[in-house]
């Protein structure tokens, strides 16, 4: 089997694909489409995270392809209707990364109610804001997750921790799933809206979830409220919220994702201090790499029957 590695994975793991029978690996990362389309007919299986975009023309081109490996959640990179039309099996590493997203989600809803990032570089300015950086507790706040599944219920458990109530939509998750949980679930969004402190996004980017958060969700929610989007951009329509921080409905607003990626220079967003705003990091820590590029290896020798 001839693997290629197109982004970068840890290079335990790079060894670790090596070390299995019968398996030739080579890593090419950084290549743009054309190249890829290229190199594409000499593999049987490529690994990609989300920077290569497996297009249907790739596929098309990978006359020898039988798996496509995406380290990580959400496959949206993957053409999977033509690699399904192909036969070429299309599997991921879904749980790797929700403890480095979850603790990244908390580390942005401190940051808001701290505003560490603003009074962070309010102080390397010479300034003494002392005033300007009163901040709030997170502690007996409520909050809102929409999505309760691998990210969404490791969010949970963390807030609680910090003496939060947990109110949760997920009309596809079990009510005894969030009773394990002790999370309230509702069935109607607006009741979350209009109770909940912070809102954090754990859903996959779908039709239905597509500018789920506009202007119309934004008046039902409470003033101040704060919300986070470590999941998908696209989730968030980007100019209704940038109006509803400059009208005071939204205090802060921390995102990691975003509906172009990278970030284009007049989005509105990069200029409003109550954005805390990070390039797409969610997954990047040194043990969320290493987790997925453990699961990557595993995952291969399961579908190759190399266990
Ligand atoms: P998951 O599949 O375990 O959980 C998603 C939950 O969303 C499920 O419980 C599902 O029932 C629910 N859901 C689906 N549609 C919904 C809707 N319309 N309304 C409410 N709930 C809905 O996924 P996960 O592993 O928890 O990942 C959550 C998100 O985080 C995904 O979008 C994933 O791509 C993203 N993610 C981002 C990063 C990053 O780097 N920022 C890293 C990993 C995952």
């Amino acid at each position: 089997m001839k693997v290629l590695v197109c982004d970068p994975i840890d290079k335990e793991s790079v060894e670790g694909l090596k070390k299995i029978p019968g398996f030739t690996v080579e890593v090419k990362t950084g290549m743009t489409k054309e190249e890829l389309i290229k190199v594409v007919p000499d593999y049987n299986v490529l690994i990609v995270r989300s920077a290569t975009k497996v297009t249907k023309e790739v596929i098309e081109a990978g006359k020898n392809l039988k798996i496509v490996l995406r380290g990580g959640v959400g496959m949206d990179n993957i053409d999977i209707p033509a690699a399904k039309a192909k036969n070429i099996t299309v599997d991921n590493t879904p749980e790797a990364s929700s403890i480095s997203v979850a603790e990244l989600t908390l580390g942005m809803m401190l940051s808001m109610a701290r505003k560490l990032h603003v009074a962070d570089a309010s102080t390397k300015q010479s300034k003494w804001e002392k005033k300007k950086f009163e901040g709030s507790e997170l502690y007996q706040k409520t909050l809102g997750l929409i999505g309760i599944g691998r990210i969404g219920s490791e969010v949970a458990k963390r807030c609680q921790a910090f003496g939060m109530s947990v109110i949760a939509y997920d009309p596809y998750i079990k009510p005894d799933m969030a009773k394990q949980m002790n999370v309230t679930l509702t069935s109607n969004l607006d009741e979350l809206y209009s109770k909940a402190d912070y809102i954090s996004l754990h859903i996959p980017l779908t039709k239905e979830t597509t500018n789920m958060l506009s202007t119309a969700q934004f008046e039902k929610m409470k003033n101040g409220v704060r919300i986070v989007n470590c999941a998908r951009g696209g989730i968030i329509d980007e100019t209704a919220l940038a109006n509803a921080i400059k009208a005071g409905k939204v205090a802060g607003v921390a995102l990691d994702v975003y509906s172009q990626e990278p970030v284009p220079a007049d989005s509105p967003l990069l200029k409003l201090e109550q954005c805390l705003l990070t390039p797409h990091v969610g997954a990047s820590t040194f043990e969320g790499q290493a987790r997925v590029g453990g699961a990557l290896v595993k995952k291969l020798k399961d579908l190759t029957g190399k266990n």
